[in-house]
């Protein structure tokens, strides 16, 4: 139906399970995962151009400078953005696109791509939360403290999202995002063209 790839935004706590929920979209369904650059330190495994491009604050600074970036936004004590060049080639390929980024970032995806589809994905409740965050064992306590503050500030941002998935099992998780987003493409009006195309078609027909 529509030629251009569906911009994908997937946002959600730190903890929540989106990385998880998002890694499996791409392995079973084939959608393009934008790689972001970030100022973070790698955690343990984390492979540069794989999970992140790792980047000095001079380099992250450049690539601002250079209208390199779709978005970027602080988190905790770092720098994340999403490079330009990838996401409007495979859009303009027709293929579909996720961005795994914080609220900050997909308030202003949405307001350069309209017709992006925004998700929150969240464990039940705060407790999940917090068990989540510490059972991880990757962050000291009072990250997981900066984490569960940045979240209540997150949770206040829901208001911008078309979407909210919560993640309490898993597989049930990924099967309603991935029904979401199909859903979401059928959307009406995001398919002004062909529609058109099929009523010309449809009265040149009888
Ligand atoms: P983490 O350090 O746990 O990998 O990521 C911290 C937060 O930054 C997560 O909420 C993640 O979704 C977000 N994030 C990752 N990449 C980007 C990006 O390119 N832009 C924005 N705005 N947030 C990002």
């Amino acid at each position: 139906m529509n030629e251009k790839g569906q911009l994908i935004v997937i946002s959600g706590f730190s903890g929540a399970g989106k990385g998880t929920v998002v890694k499996e979209l791409v392995g079973r369904y084939g959608y393009s995962l934008s790689i972001s650059a970030t100022t973070r330190a790698p955690r343990p495994g984390e492979v540069d151009g794989k999970d992140y491009y790792f980047k000095t604050e001079a380099e992250f600074r450049n690539l601002i400078d250079y209208n390199g970036l779709i978005e970027w936004a602080q988190y905790v004590d770092n720098y994340y953005g999403t490079p330009k060049k990838f996401v409007e080639d495979e859009i303009a390929a027709g293929r579909d696109v996720i961005l795994e980024i914080e609220v900050q970032g997909a308030s202003i995806v949405r307001k350069q791509y309209p017709d992006a589809m925004l998700l929150f994905i969240t464990t039940k409740d705060v407790e999940t939360l917090r068990e989540r965050l510490t059972g991880r064992g990757s962050e000291t306590e009072e990250q997981v403290a900066k984490r569960i503050r940045r979240a209540a500030e997150e949770a206040e941002m829901i208001g911008n999202y078309d979407y909210i998935i919560v993640n309490d099992d898993l597989n049930t998780c990924i099967d309603t995002v991935y029904s979401v987003i199909l859903g979401g493409k059928c959307k009406r009006e995001r398919n002004e063209s062909f529609i058109q195309k099929l009523q010309e078609d449809f009265r040149a027909a009888k």
